[in-house]
C-alpha cells in the first residue's frame, strides 16, 4: 500500500519534470565539492568558479543560520548566469529551508501596497520548524478480527491481536481505530504504527525491515520501554511552515485555501503581531526553531527608494532572511529619486551589502552551457551544429542561442533528421534576429521613414 503510494509520489515528480522545461531546469545545485571549490561542471552548472564558490559560502551561512541582516548581490552584465546561480543556491538548500524569488518589478501590484509586497515575500522566506510528538505503538499483526454486531446499524466492533517482541496484545477496534484499520486494509502479518493518541495507523508495512523504510518524514525516533512491558516508539515530527503560511491560515478574512489560490490580499498587522507572539512563546517552550531562509529579488534596480530604505530596516530584525539581490545595471538612477547610483541601489544597502561579481563566459563553457541545454530540451545535434551554435551565442547572447537549440529542433524535425544540423541552425538563425540584427534592421527602416518623409516634404515643396 505505502509502496503504491510511493510509485505515486514518483510519477506526479516525473510528470512535473517534463512539464517544466524552463530556463533553469537543467540546474540541480550549485555543483561543489566538499570542501566548497566548484566543479568546472557539475549539477548542470558550467564555469563562474569563483562566484559559485562565493555562493557556497553563502550557503554554509544559511545553513548554519548565522545570517540574519545579510544581503548579497550578484552582479554582472546579462546572461552571465546570476538567476541561474541563484537558483542552484536554492536547489542546495533543499526543501525544507524557504527560498522566494521574485522579481523587483512585482512589487508593483494593484492589490497590495509596495511595503505589503516586500513584507509577504519577507516572511515567506522565514521558516518555522515546529516539533511534535507522539507516542507510537509498533508491532506485528497476528490478527485482525472484525465482526458487525447483531443488532447494531453501521458500528462495527473487532478485535485486533498485536504482537510486540515482548507479548501478545488484544486491542478492542472501535472509533478511530476500527476506521484506519479498515481504510488501511490491515492484514495478519502486516507490521503497523499506531498513534497511541489518535488511535491512527502512521505506517503499515509487510515486514519490519520495509516497514522502517517507509518512515519517509525523515523523523527521529527514540524507544522507551513502557511499565506494560509493551515495546512503544516516541516519534519525532517535525513540520517546517513560513510564517507566510501561518499568517495567511490565521487571517480570518482569507483562510488557508487563499494558500492555493495566492489571492492573499493585504494581512492585517495586528494578526502578524499575534503570531510574532504565538511563535516567540513557542520558541520559548522549545516547541519551534527559526530557520531564516532566503529572498531572491531579482532586478533588484527596479526597486525604489521607499522599498529600498523598507529593507534596509527589515534586514536589522534578528528573523531576517539573507537577501539575495541580483542586476544587470551599472551607475544609474535610483527609482523614485534623480540620484545616481552604483546598480541603482542606495549606497547605505549597498553599504551593507556583499557583492559578488559574475563575468562573461568563454567559448568552451557557452559550449558547454548549450550542450547541457540541448539535453534537457531533448535535442540531439551534431558536433558541427553546436559548434557554430557556440559561435552565434559568442556574438549575440547565450539566451539568443539557446532559443535556436528549440526552434532549429523543430526544423530538423520538419525535414525528418533526427539530429539537428549545421543547416537547421542557420535557418533558424535567419528566421529569428538576435537583438543586434534586430536594431539593425530597426534603423534600417527608420531611414526609410524617413526618406519618405522627405518625399513628402519634397512633394509639398514641388
Ligand atoms: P540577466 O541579467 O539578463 O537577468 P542573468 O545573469 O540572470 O541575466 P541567467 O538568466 O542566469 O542570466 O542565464 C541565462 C541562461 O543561461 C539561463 O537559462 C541559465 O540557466 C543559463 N546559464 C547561465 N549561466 C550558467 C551556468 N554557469 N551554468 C549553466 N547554465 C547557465
Amino acid at each position: 500500500m505505502a509502496s503504491a503510494a510511493a510509485a505515486k509520489i514518483a510519477e506526479v515528480r516525473e510528470t512535473t519534470r517534463v512539464e517544466r522545461i524552463g530556463a533553469h531546469s537543467h540546474i540541480r545545485g550549485l555543483g561543489l565539492d566538499d570542501c566548497l571549490e566548484a566543479r568546472p561542471v557539475s549539477q548542470g552548472m558550467v564555469g563562474q568558479l569563483s562566484a559559485r564558490r562565493a555562493v557556497g559560502i553563502v550557503l554554509q551561512m544559511v545553513r548554519e543560520g548565522r545570517i540574519a541582516g545579510r544581503a548579497v548581490l550578484l552582479a554582472g552584465q546579462p546572461g552571465t548566469g546570476k538567476t541561474a546561480i541563484a537558483t542552484a543556491l536554492a536547489a542546495a538548500l533543499g526543501s525544507d529551508t524557504p527560498f522566494t524569488s521574485m522579481a523587483g518589478s512585482e512589487i508593483y501590484s494593484l492589490e497590495m501596497s509596495k511595503t505589503e509586497a516586500l513584507t509577504q515575500a519577507i516572511r515567506k522566506s522565514i521558516g518555522v520548524r515546529i516539533r511534535e510528538e507522539t507516542e507510537i505503538i509498533e508491532g506485528e499483526v497476528v490478527e485482525v478480527q472484525i465482526e458487525r454486531p447483531a443488532t447494531g446499524m453501521g458500528t462495527k466492533v473487532g478485535k485486533l491481536i498485536l504482537k510486540t517482541t515482548d507479548m501478545e496484545t488484544v486491542y478492542d477496534l472501535g472509533g478511530k481505530m476500527i476506521e484506519s484499520v479498515l481504510k488501511e486494509k490491515v492484514q495478519s502479518g502486516d507490521v503497523i504504527f499506531i498513534d497511541k493518541a489518535t488511535g491512527k495507523i502512521t505506517r503499515i508495512g509487510r515486514s519490519f525491515a520495509r516497514a522502517r523504510d517507509y518512515d519517509a518524514t525523515g523523523a527521529q525516533t527514540r524507544f522507551v520501554q513502557c511499565p506494560e512491558g509493551e515495546l512503544q516508539k516516541r516519534k519525532e515530527v517535525v513540520h517546517t511552515v513560513t510564517l507566510h503560511e501561518i499568517d495567511v491560515i490565521n487571517s480570518r478574512t482569507h483562510g488557508f485555501l487563499a494558500l492555493f489560490s495566492g489571492d492573499t490580499g493585504e494581512i492585517k498587522p495586528e494578526i502578524r503581531d499575534q503570531i510574532n507572539g504565538k511563535v516567540a512563546e513557542w520558541r520559548e517552550e522549545g516547541k519551534a526553531e527559526i530557520v531564516p531562509g532566503v529572498l531572491f529579488i531579482d532586478e533588484v534596480h527596479m526597486l525604489d527608494i521607499e522599498c529600498f530604505s523598507f529593507l534596509n530596516r527589515a534586514l536589522e530584525n534578528e528573523m531576517a532572511p539573507i537577501v539575495i539581490m541580483a542586476t544587470n545595471r551599472g551607475i544609474t538612477k535610483i527609482r523614485g529619486t534623480t540620484y545616481k547610483s552604483p546598480h541603482g541601489i542606495p549606497l547605505d544597502l549597498l553599504d551593507r551589502t556583499i557583492i559578488v561579481p559574475t563575468s562573461p563566459y568563454e567559448e568552451n563553457e557557452l559550449k558547454e552551457i548549450l550542450s547541457i541545454r540541448c539535453e534537457e530540451e531533448d535535442c540531439q545535434m551534431s558536433d558541427n551544429a553546436l559548434t557554430v551554435l557556440t559561435r552565434i551565442s559568442k556574438e549575440t547572447s547565450l539566451r539568443y542561442g539557446m532559443q535556436l537549440i528549440m526552434t532549429s529542433s523543430l526544423i530538423a524535425r520538419k525535414r525528418k533528421a533526427h539530429e539537428v544540423d549545421v543547416e537547421d541552425i542557420k535557418r533558424a538563425y535567419q528566421l529569428f534576429f538576435d537583438e543586434g540584427r534586430s536594431v539593425q534592421f530597426l534603423k534600417e527602416y527608420q531611414q526609410e521613414f524617413m526618406f519618405h518623409e522627405l518625399d513628402d516634404d519634397m512633394r509639398m515643396e514641388l
